[in-house]
């Protein structure tokens, strides 16, 4: 079975997709952003999947791609058209070349236009394809920088897109209002740039006229793209605290692993956010954990020392989450989730004061 998620960076309106074999749990992810890798690689490890390569549409201008990031720290092959003339790609693409997946592939269409180095890549058995900005939903890519070419835009729509099964459902890169998904035979009738009975040399006139801005984010994005979003210095700023071997879940909450917490007892205030029953009761809690229950935590976060980082616990990790959304208000921004709380602790064999055995 084909596992398929649509992903979406605010930001940028760029959309991320990510696409698994359930069998061999093996995964492709198409157009990362470099902001969202930690939320990628969340989803990844909640999911199961390993990643095996990582490719982009083409090389973007409006945001640093996240296919370093994602190789960096999962090994995965980053991977592009050949015509999008980088450095650092581990595949370079050409028409016609399979990306697999476990026992599933995507296709490699060359569609140029928007960029000379654009392709279009299409799910084996053709109900997908992620268009990147060939084909943007009643919309396209602009073909005025990065050796566009309205002329090789249509045709590339035209010969290799549009000519997919009418049901075909087709994904692009980029929603500016929101819509996530169009068909062929939508874009094939309802596009106003190439759809109906609109002529190569329309389309042309449409596009050498559309007078846009110079897009905000090119300066920064293409050199780093043309590096695969490589950082220059390799300095790697992801977002997540360095104080602990922190994970961030897809739900956006960072955790330390009880293992972590065991050998760091001293170096960390533990928070039980637990109520005084359960502190004293059959579970029992971590030594010298500090007990501030949930309920009076917001009115009680002076009492927290703020000269070490604050690991919160609860019984099952799930009230010593909303701890930290508290804690974060109150400024105690260096605080992190016991992942799987006592009962995790417990059941590793962890020392606890008082409990049942
Ligand atoms: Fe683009």
């Amino acid at each position: 079975m084909l596992i398929f998620r649509q992903l979406f960076d605010q930001d940028s309106s760029t959309f991320t997709y990510l696409l698994g074999d359930s069998q061999t749990r093996e995964a492709v992810i198409i157009d990362a952003v470099f902001e969202q890798a930690t939320r990628d690689r969340a989803l990844l490890e909640e999911l199961g999947l390993r990643l095996m390569h990582v490719v982009d549409t083409h090389c973007h201008a409006d945001h640093v791609t996240g296919a370093w990031l994602l190789k960096h720290h999962l090994g995965a092959q980053i991977g592009l058209s050949r015509h999008a003339g980088v450095d650092g790609a581990d595949n370079e693409f050409m028409h016609g070349d399979h990306v697999k997946f476990g026992s599933r592939y995507l296709e490699v269409r060359e569609t140029p236009g928007h960029t000379s180095g654009c392709v279009t890549y299409v799910l084996d058995d053709e109900t997908l394809a992620f268009t990147g900005d060939a084909v943007l939903i009643r919309g396209c890519g602009r073909t005025d920088f990065q050796q566009g070419d309205p002329s090789a835009l249509y045709r590339s729509i035209q010969t290799q897109i549009l000519v997919l099964p009418e049901s075909t459902k087709l994904y692009p890169a980029h929603d500016y209002r929101g819509i996530t998904m169009t068909s062929v035979a939508e874009e094939k009738r309802f596009n106003p740039r190439f759809g109906g009975q609109i002529s190569e040399q329309d389309f042309v006139g449409y596009m050498n006229n559309l007078g846009l801005p110079h897009p905000g984010q090119i300066d920064i994005a293409l050199p780093a793209n043309m590096r695969c979003g490589r950082p220059e210095n390799d300095e790697i700023d992801d977002g997540l605290p360095t104080w602990a071997p922190v994970k961030q879940t897809f739900a956006g909450v960072w955790e330390v692993d009880p293992q972590w917490l065991v050998e760091h007892l001293k170096d960390v205030v533990v928070l039980d956010v637990r109520e005084a029953d359960e502190y004293d009761g059959p579970l029992g809690h971590i030594p010298d954990a500090v007990h501030i229950p949930l309920g009076s935590l917001a009115d009680r976060t002076d009492e927290i020392s703020t000269d070490r980082p604050v690991v919160t616990v609860c019984r099952s990790a799930a009230r010593s989450a909303q701890a930290i959304v508290l804690l974060k208000r109150a400024g105690l921004s260096e605080s992190a989730n016991l992942s799987g709380g006592m009962l995790r602790w417990r059941d590793r064999g962890y020392v606890v004061i008082g409990g049942v055995n």
